[in-house]
């Protein structure tokens, strides 16, 4: 239990991360950005204090907000908990570099995806993951037929899968990861049980496996038998 400012009002705790660097830290507080008073019904049940990042790189001032929380039933104390912490800035998902090198586009519209998941855009960031898979997987074909670019980029997806990725383990992930896309993008839903980190998760793997396909590939070509 943390004492605050003059007037009896305590917290369960300071914030232990920055949400601007999303660093661990010891935050130096500032201000009590609220003044609120020990024992009294009529103010805000919200308790909001600035915080000053430590960190020489960051040093940004953030909002920490609390709830105000009755230590015994019916009764109104200045007792607060930590809720979360603002304003909280976007940490896009770290690709893999080989990914990066053949589709600039995919990373670009799934991390605009991830940002959306992470504003809570919950009805639309499927449509977006649904998106990148496409470049992703167009881009994959277009670096291994280049002949068939315009072919390629007319395509259906699932067509496209199906006529130019020849791994078996892309394939599947990319099928399956398809089919929960295109129900983000339709009215109803045909794969009930399942949702967006599902989608999320089958990505993940048409990302391992192209990867791996890649890398598999380069060195093949660059260690000939003898
Ligand atoms: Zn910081």
């Amino acid at each position: 239990m943390i004492q605050l400012g003059r007037n009896g009002i305590q917290i369960d705790k300071e914030p232990e991360i920055c949400p601007v660097c999303n660093s661990v830290i010891s935050p130096l507080r500032t201000d009590v950005l609220k003044e609120m008073w020990k024992d009294q019904s009529s103010w805000s049940n919200k308790l909001d204090v600035i915080y000053e990042c430590p960190s020489a790189k960051c040093g940004h001032l953030f909002i920490a907000h609390y709830k105000r929380k009755s230590e015994s039933e019916g009764s109104i104390n200045a007792f607060h908990s930590f809720s979360h912490s603002s304003p909280q800035k976007f940490m896009p998902p770290k690709l893999d570099d080989k990914i990066i090198e053949i589709s600039p586009s995919f990373s670009k519209i799934y991390n605009q995806a991830a940002s959306a998941e992470a504003s809570e855009l919950t009805e639309i960031c499927g449509i977006g993951y649904r998106k990148a898979l496409e470049f992703l997987i167009k881009d994959f074909c277009l670096s291994e037929h280049t002949e068939d670019e315009s072919k390629i980029k007319n395509m259906p997806l699932m067509q496209c899968i199906n006529k130019y990725v020849s791994d078996v383990n892309i394939k599947e992930c990319a099928t399956r990861a398809v089919w929960l896309g295109n129900d983000e993008t339709h009215y109803e839903r045909k794969w009930v049980s399942r949702d967006i980190e599902d989608l999320k998760l089958l990505i993940n793997l048409v990302i391992h496996w192209t990867v791996s396909s890649l890398l598999t590939k380069e060195y093949m070509g660059s260690m000939q038998r003898t």
